[in-house]
C-alpha cells in the first residue's frame, strides 16, 4: 500500500489548523493539512465567517514569530480600551446603568489586542500555507481513519490517500473525529444560547474602544473594524437565548435593526446592518486529555468556550506555540514524552479559563434581577480597585509577568 510520509499531519484547516500547519513548516517540519471545506475568503460569499478575532498580545507575538503577523496587521484595529456597560435594569428599552472603561495603557504600552475579521485571517493564512515550500494543503478531503502505534501514525483520507506521520495534530473542531477515534472523552456544558455575528456601520467613531453591553440573554459586544467606505464600522457578537436568537435571525432587516438599536443603547448612534447575520452555537467543552498516542489536540478539538473576553482562538494559538516549542527540542516530535509534556503544559491554564468564562457566561444569561443588580455593582467595585483591576486585565490577556 502506498503511504505518503510526512512529519506532521494536521486534521482540520480552520484558523487553528492552518496556523498550526504554518508554524510547524516554519520550524522545519514537513506538513500535510486536510479539511473537507475550502476556506471562504470573501465577506459576501455563503459560509463567510463574519466573526472577528481580537488577537491578544501573546498571540500577536507568536504570529509575528511564524511570519503571519505582517500580513494580518494591515487589516487589524488596535483595541486600546474595553468598555463594560451594564444595561440590566428592569426597564424597556434597555438603558445604561453603569459604564466603566478599562485602559490598556494601565498595564502595558501596547493595546490589549488587535481585531481582525476571521474571513481575512483565513485568506492570509491560506496564502501563507499555499506559499510554504514543505506544506501541502488538501481542501475538500477529510480524515476518515486514524491508526496509531508507538512509532508512527497512519491516516486515511476521504479520497483514499494514505499518510504516515510522526505526529497528528487534531484541529478538526469541537466534534473532532480524531479525538473521538482516540477515545478521548469531553465534558460539555450547553447554555441554551446562541451568538449572532455580523457587521454594522455607525455615525459615531468607535475610537478603538471595544464595548460589551450586558443585559439578560448574554452580552452584546461591539468590536472596532476599519472604516467601511469611509464610515465607522464594528463587528457585533450578540449573545441571546436560543429561542430569541432564532427570532432575531428570522426577522426582516428593518425589524432587526430596530431591535439591534434598542439593544445597543444607541452607544455608537444608529447602527446599520452591512452583512448577513450568522449564528453560532454556544457551548463550553473541555477534552479529558490534550494528547494520545502520536496525537495532540489543539483549538476547539481540545476546548471551546463562550465568546467572552476574546479567549477561544487565543488559547488555541498558545496550544500551538507550546507544541511547536516542545517539538523543536525533541528527537521525536510525536513521542510520548513530548505529548505528555504538552498535555501537562496546557491543561491547567485551559481548565481555569474554560471554568471562569463558563461561570461568567452563566451569570450573564440569568433572568434574575437581583443577580443583574449584583453584576452592575460588581463592575463598579472591580473598576475602583486598581490592583485587582490590573491583575484581572493581565490574566485576561494571558500575559505572564
Ligand atoms: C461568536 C464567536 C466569537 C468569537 N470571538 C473570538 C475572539 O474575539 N477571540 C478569540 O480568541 N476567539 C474567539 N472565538 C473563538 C474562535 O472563533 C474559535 O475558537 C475558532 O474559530 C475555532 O477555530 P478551530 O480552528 O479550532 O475550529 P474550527 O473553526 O471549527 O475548524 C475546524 C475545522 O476542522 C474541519 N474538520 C472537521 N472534521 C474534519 C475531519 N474529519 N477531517 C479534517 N477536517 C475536519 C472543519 O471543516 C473545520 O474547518 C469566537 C467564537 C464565537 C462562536
Amino acid at each position: 500500500m502506498n503511504f505518503k510520509a510526512t512529519d506532521v499531519f494536521v486534521s482540520g484547516g480552520g484558523i487553528a489548523g492552518m496556523a498550526a500547519a504554518i508554524a510547524f513548516e516554519r520550524a522545519g517540519f514537513s506538513v500535510i493539512c486536510a479539511d473537507p471545506v475550502a476556506p471562504v475568503i470573501t465577506r459576501q460569499d455563503n459560509g463567510a465567517d463574519l466573526r472577528t478575532t481580537a488577537f491578544l498580545q501573546p498571540s500577536q507575538t507568536f504570529l509575528q514569530s511564524i511570519g503571519i503577523w505582517d500580513h494580518l496587521a494591515k487589516h487589524a484595529v488596535p483595541l486600546e480600551v474595553m468598555r463594560i456597560v451594564d444595561a440590566g435594569g428592569a426597564i424597556t428599552p434597555p438603558a445604561i446603568r453603569v459604564m466603566k472603561e478599562f485602559q490598556a495603557s494601565d498595564i502595558s504600552n501596547q493595546p490589549f489586542g488587535w481585531n481582525v475579521p476571521n474571513w481575512l485571517s483565513r485568506k492570509e493564512l491560506l496564502k501563507s500555507l499555499n506559499d510554504a515550500k514543505d506544506a501541502t494543503f488538501l481542501p475538500g478531503v477529510n480524515t476518515v481513519k486514524v491508526f496509531t502505534r508507538e512509532s508512527e501514525a497512519r491516516v486515511t483520507l476521504s479520497d483514499g490517500q494514505k499518510i504516515r506521520a510522526r505526529l497528528i495534530i487534531a484541529a478538526d473542531g469541537s466534534s473532532s473525529y480524531v479525538r473521538k477515534n482516540a477515545q478521548i472523552g469531553v465534558t460539555t456544558k450547553r447554555f441554551g444560547q446562541k451568538a449572532l455575528a455580523f457587521v454594522v456601520t455607525h455615525p459615531i467613531p468607535h475610537e478603538n474602544v471595544s464595548t460589551e453591553i450586558h443585559r439578560r440573554g448574554g452580552p452584546f459586544t461591539l468590536v472596532p473594524l476599519p472604516d467601511h467606505q469611509g464610515t465607522p464600522s464594528s463587528a457585533i457578537v450578540w449573545m441571546e437565548t436560543s429561542k430569541h436568537a432564532a427570532r432575531l435571525i428570522e426577522m426582516d432587516r428593518n425589524s432587526f435593526e430596530t431591535e439591534m438599536n434598542a439593544r445597543s443603547c444607541g452607544i455608537l448612534g444608529p447602527l446599520t446592518l452591512e452583512t448577513k447575520r450568522t449564528v453560532w452555537p454556544i457551548i463550553s467543552q473541555l477534552a479529558d486529555r490534550f494528547s494520545a498516542q502520536r496525537i495532540a489536540l489543539v483549538g476547539e478539538a481540545a476546548h471551546a468556550i463562550p465568546p467572552i473576553g476574546a479567549q477561544g482562538l487565543n488559547m488555541s494559538l498558545e496550544d500551538i506555540k507550546t507544541l511547536v516549542d516542545l517539538a523543536i527540542k525533541a528527537d521525536d516530535i510525536g513521542s510520548k514524552s513530548v505529548l505528555d509534556a504538552y498535555h501537562k503544559a496546557r491543561i491547567t491554564d485551559v481548565r481555569f479559563r474554560v471554568g471562569g468564562i463558563s461561570l461568567l457566561n452563566q451569570t450573564s444569561i440569568g433572568p434574575s434581577q437581583i443577580l443583574r443588580d449584583i453584576r452592575a455593582s460588581g463592575i463598579g467595585a472591580l473598576h475602583g480597585l486598581a490592583p485587582l483591576r490590573k491583575t484581572l486585565m493581565k490574566m485576561g490577556l494571558g500575559v505572564r509577568s
